[in-house]
């Protein structure tokens, strides 16, 4: 068998092999092969990179710079990005098997983020306190934390990194990326590009490896200012007890169980497609999958003959080819997963109207493929209304009217993204301000922008990326006073 291509790690402005000289191998959810060796990093690496970016941050040519240069060079990067963006969307597609569609139009959006943040990059200003102490100037400065851990979760990693890697770099600091263990590949890609730019050495790094062997290691050291975390609720809850123990920032995206919620009056064709695009698109590989199908019992009958009927034409396969509508899960605890809640949600009396196993069709050969599952009968406190599946698996439960969807919506630990269909206007404002989610979509679902806050409400995270307050997670204020008075008074007594 040919020898598979080996990847190598970039720490301070180099291209390394881990400490350890360990590789571990990233699989191709679609053939279930593996096709890359990627470094296997572990606590020397960690402790390497650390210093790496702490020295980029205070000496050197990256501290030096203006804020409107370090803006040009996201602007740049954006530019390489833009050049790449195919390229780049092969990778990911091979590395976790989503659709060559939606990786396509990721990547082909994701510059936006660099020529938007780059944009802000020399439009943060302190202000001029008009202290009340006679005799004193008094002005803040917004100025970087220093070097930011970046974990990103393997189901978008350039979008994901975009989120973060943006206001990072805009605000000063300097970045240490670690990737998830299954999707490397296409963050050290982008690395290339990133060095192309002409950043100087340490200013973004990425490591590689296993969550315990090189992320815990960064998120403990004493170098790291911040982690910005995007994962699952279980092992974000680990990195905030971690990080909060080193009194470090964090924030944290992560997973949902997000309500999508049909109301008899809405537009029944969009909000079944609303709903498809909920569950099925990304193979419900989406932390804002709209995993809870609410419907209102007066349509519900109808409603779901209309949902199960459109599924059914879901083209599964190959997800390098243009027309594939489904693809595989990512990993195989992935797939496990999947099919172990499809038992629960059995074992539980909810009916299965579509899907509910392994999808053994020709067309998605040796793939972790699972059918598009649809349970109806679902109650709000079984298991598969209340936990993530990460998967293509709806659960249909029905409401009588308003109140009762708001009590159903909410009524869960996550609060990441709510959707709404209906015609009634009133409805809608109702519903966005009762919604416990960071993100409500009204007619529509799964839109983002790197100009729109982005976060969970409850235990779907802390903080939110995007938009302009993004950047302020990403800088401490500093107050500067000086005297202007002639003598020190008594220094006894407080200024
Ligand atoms: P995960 O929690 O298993 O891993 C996420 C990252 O954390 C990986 O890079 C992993 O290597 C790293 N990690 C693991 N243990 C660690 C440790 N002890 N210290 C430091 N880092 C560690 O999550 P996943 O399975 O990769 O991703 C799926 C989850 O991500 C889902 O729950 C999904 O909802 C969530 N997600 C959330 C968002 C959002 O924006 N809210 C976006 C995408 C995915």
């Amino acid at each position: 068998m040919a020898e598979l291509p080996k990847y190598k790690m970039y720490i301070d402005g180099k291209w390394v092999e881990a400490a350890s000289g360990e590789y571990f191998e990233s699989f191709n959810p679609f053939t279930g092969k593996p096709w890359a060796l990627i470094p296997r990093g572990g606590a020397d690496d960690a402790a390497r990179v650390a210093e790496a970016a702490y020295r980029a941050g205070t000496k050197g040519d990256w501290p030096k710079l203006k804020a409107s240069q370090r803006g040009a060079l996201l602007r740049k990067l954006g530019d390489l990005i833009a050049r790449d963006a195919e390229k780049l969307a092969q990778t990911e597609v091979r590395d976790n098997g989503k659709l060559i569609a939606e990786m396509g139009a990721q990547l082909r959006y994701i510059p936006q983020w660099y020529y938007y943040f780059g944009g802000l990059a020399d439009k943060i200003e302190g202000s001029v306190i008009p202290t009340d102490k006679p005799e004193m100037f008094n002005f803040t400065r917004h100025e970087p934390l220093g070097p930011c851990l970046l974990i990103t979760a393997w189901n978008s990693p350039l979008l994901l990194l975009a989120y973060k890697l943006g206001p990072c770099l805009a605000a000063g600091n300097t970045a240490i990326v670690k990737p998830s263990e299954f999707t490397s590949a296409s963050t050290l890609e982008f690395a290339k590009l990133v060095e192309e730019a002409g950043f100087p050495p340490g200013v973004f790094n990425v490591v590689t490896g296993f969550g315990n062997e090189i992320g815990d290691p960064l998120v403990i050291h004493p170098r790291v200012a911040k982690v910005a975390f995007t994962g699952s609720e279980r092992t974000g809850a680990k990195v905030y007890e971690r990080a909060a123990a080193r009194l470090k920032r964090v924030t944290l995206e992560l997973g949902g169980k997000s309500p999508n919620i049909v109301f008899a009056d809405a537009d029944l064709d969009n909000a079944m497609k609303g709903a498809i695009s909920g569950i099925f698109a990304a193979t419900g590989q989406t932390c804002v999958a709209g995993s809870r199908l609410l419907v209102q019992e007066s349509i519900h009958n109808e409603f779901m003959d209309k949902l199960v009927a459109f599924a059914k034409t879901a083209r599964m396969g190959d997800p390098s080819k243009l027309d594939t509508q489904v693809g595989p899960v990512t990993t195989p605890p992935q797939y496990k997963k999947v099919l172990e809640y499809i038992d629960v949600a059995k074992g539980e009396g909810a009916t299965c109207v579509m899907g509910g196993g392994p999808a053994k069709r020709p067309e998605c050969g040796e793939g972790w493929f699972v059918e598009p599952t649809i349970f109806t009968g679902v109650k709000n406190s079984m298991r598969i209304a209340q936990e993530e599946v990460f998967g293509p698996v709806l659960s249909v439960i029905p409401f009588k009217d308003d109140e009762d969807a708001i009590e159903i919506a909410n009524d869960v630990l996550y609060g990441l993204a709510a959707g709404v269909w209906t015609q009634n206007i009133r409805r809608a404002m109702t519903m966005a301000e009762r919604l416990q989610a960071g993100t409500v979509w009204i007619n529509t679902y799964r839109a983002i922008s790197y100009m729109t806050p982005f976060g969970g409400f409850k235990h779907s995270g802390i903080g939110r990326e995007n938009g302009q307050e993004a950047i302020r997670s990403y800088m401490q204020t500093k107050a500067v006073w000086i005297s202007t008075a002639t003598e020190v008074p008594n220094p006894f007594v407080m200024r």
